[in-house]
């Protein structure tokens, strides 16, 4: 049995409860792919040396509410904004350590390098992972759910009650890292 929690004045947008469970939620998810390669010198071993993988990231978005036309979000304004960031700085680039060696030459021979890491950047793309220092596939997906989050900012009209939820970045078939709120059963 449905029960209604939020005030009556808010009726346009209740979210719902079953029997004082979480509150229900509804959920969307884009997806993208691109190619990009990276190494991570501080774990040894084979990630040390540079080589590439076909990325997938799937990015949850979430409302405790649908709009009046009935959806979370409009799909195409997000995908569009994640992807196209994605692939701006990264796709078909290289993601390093801001302290890898391989950075000044890769950027001097003209090659797309993303740094992680980084604390010139105050502003800027490589701001958002100022704080992560390598581009470890965790890192990526802290890193594409910052992207994600200021896509669904930045869009006209972004209705408030929307979140980004779970961001999952897989590197390899077998690898994948996961980083925000799991989505509710
Ligand atoms: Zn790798």
């Amino acid at each position: 049995m449905f029960r209604r929690t939020a005030p009556a004045e808010q009726a346009d947008r209740l979210p719902l409860t079953v029997h004082n469970e979480h509150p229900v939620q509804h959920s969307i998810a884009i997806e993208h792919a691109f190619d990009t390669a990276h190494r991570l010198p501080e774990l040894g071993g084979k990630c040390a040396s540079l080589h590439g993988h076909s990325w997938r990231v799937r990015v949850v978005v979430s409302a405790i509410s649908l709009s009046s036309d009935f959806t979370v979000v409009e799909f195409g304004a997000v995908k569009a904004g994640v992807r196209q960031w994605i692939d701006t700085h990264l796709d078909h680039g290289t993601m390093l350590g801001h302290r890898d060696p391989l950075t000044a030459p890769l950027a001097a021979a003209g090659c797309k390098v993303f740094r992680f890491g980084s604390d010139q950047p105050s502003t800027g793309p490589e701001s958002l992972a100022g704080d992560l220092a390598w581009p470890t596939v965790e890192a990526v997906a802290v890193l594409l759910r910052r992207v994600s989050h200021n896509v669904l900012r930045d869009l006209p009209g972004a209705p408030p009650h929307v979140r980004i939820g779970q961001v999952v970045v897989r590197e390899t078939r077998t690898n994948s890292a996961a980083y925000g709120p799991e989505e509710p059963a």
